[in-house]
């Protein structure tokens, strides 16, 4: 029996054409056309007010959109705890701190009651916190009005870690232009892919250039290498660009193949009682389902959890995963603030993410179907 894995990469067919340019023209570089279209094309799709620079990864996207908040050394920085630790490392790497706060049950993401709190005992301590990251966690828009109005009243950015909902909508918003700043990932298991890379995405021309300035070394405008500033080499390669070129050709589909494997998975569930999923909480959230997720709703959720990851896997040969570890739990963050209360760490210990990739075939999902009705 195949694996069946919970996310792969899947080409659309064009992004060898986009390659084989960059090679025939030897633009074997983190500069060039390629990298220039795939701006062009993510920043069709967003919106033509939006500014994109194209990256190494979601991760250097998040360090500069940080460093574009002015976030130093011994600032506080607030982030959602629910979420990949890529969210919260380059808060680490600035040396600032991060306080981290729980999620709310309806999308699972920052809960705008402890966010506020968070904010009001900073300030009462004389350290505002400089920006909030806030997270669409597998694809599911966060409250953004909730969020948006405590960014506003405190004037405190809004940074917008999209990098798994490239495709989802609040409010018919495109996520990636929610923030003050936002960032996207194309690493490989994400909705679409570079193989590896990233971009932030700002409506702040000078914003974009400053984000290239400081991704290429931080050259000054000289003859010679003359550097002002501490620089980082985090432009994306011009071959990798060319696969986000081929990508982006295919990117409604995948969203369309994604949230059709979430139906999937609803219309099943449906008949079981004890296990919700992941939903969208009305028609202001529109989850591109980078990642089908569900709930055991049952006292002994966690037992049952693990039962039916490990049997899927022994038995099955199907890749699950439980949700995100809590950062607040993790050993790395230990001491570090934390606002709320225990939603983010029971839906840890009770979720499970199921098969989500866009390119699962029907036989694939009758193999899970008749995995999970024999094992729940
Ligand atoms: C994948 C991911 C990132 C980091 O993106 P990379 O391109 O892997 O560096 C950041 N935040 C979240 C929520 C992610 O899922």
């Amino acid at each position: 029996m195949e694996k069946i894995w919970l996310s792969t990469p899947h080409m659309g067919g064009s992004e060898k054409k986009y390659i084989d340019d960059a090679f025939d023209k030897n633009w074997i570089a983190p500069l060039g056309q390629n990298v220039n279209l795939f701006e062009h094309k993510i920043q069709s799709f967003l919106g033509e007010d939006k500014h994109v620079a194209a990256l190494s990864s979601g991760t250097a996207a998040l360090h500069l959109a940080l460093i574009l908040c002015d976030v130093e050394r011994d600032d506080e920085v607030i982030c959602q705890s629910m979420t990949f630790s890529a969210s919260a490392n380059p808060i680490a790497y600035l040396g600032a701190k991060p306080v981290f706060i729980d999620s709310e049950r309806e999308t699972w993401n920052i809960d705008p009651n402890a966010l506020e709190e968070a904010i009001i005992d900073g300030i009462k301590r004389n350290k505002k916190p400089k920006a909030i990251v806030a997270v669409h966690l597998y694809g599911m828009p966060y409250k953004h009005d909730e969020i948006k109005l405590l960014s506003e009243k405190y004037e405190i950015p809004i940074v917008e870690d999209s990098a798994e909902a490239l495709g989802s909508m609040y409010k018919d918003q495109k996520c990636g232009t929610l923030g003050d700043i936002s960032i996207l990932s194309f690493n490989g298991n994400k909705i679409i892919t570079t193989s590896g890379g990233g971009a932030i995405i700002t409506s702040n021309l000078e914003k974009k250039q400053k984000a290239i300035f400081l991704a290429t070394q931080a050259r000054d405008d000289a003859p010679h290498y003359q550097h002002s500033h501490i620089g980082y080499n985090y432009r994306l390669s011009n071959v990798s660009a060319g696969i986000g070129c081929g990508q982006m050709e295919v990117l409604k589909d995948r969203v369309n193949q994604r949230r059709a494997n979430h139906n999937f998975y609803q219309h099943f569930f449906s008949t079981y009682d004890h296990i919700k999923m992941q939903v969208e909480p009305s028609s202001d959230f529109y989850s591109n389902y980078w990642l089908s997720a569900i709930l055991f709703e049952d006292n002994n959720g966690y037992e049952l959890r693990e039962k039916l990851r490990i049997n899927l896997n022994d038995k099955y040969n199907i890749e699950t995963r439980p949700l995100w570890k809590p950062m607040h739990l993790q050993p790395v963050f230990s001491g570090a603030k934390y606002f709320g209360g225990n939603v983010s760490e029971d839906l840890f210990n009770r979720g499970l993410c199921l098969p989500s990739g866009s390119a699962l075939s029907e036989e694939e999902l009758n193999r899970i179907k008749e995995a999970l009705e024999e094992e729940l």
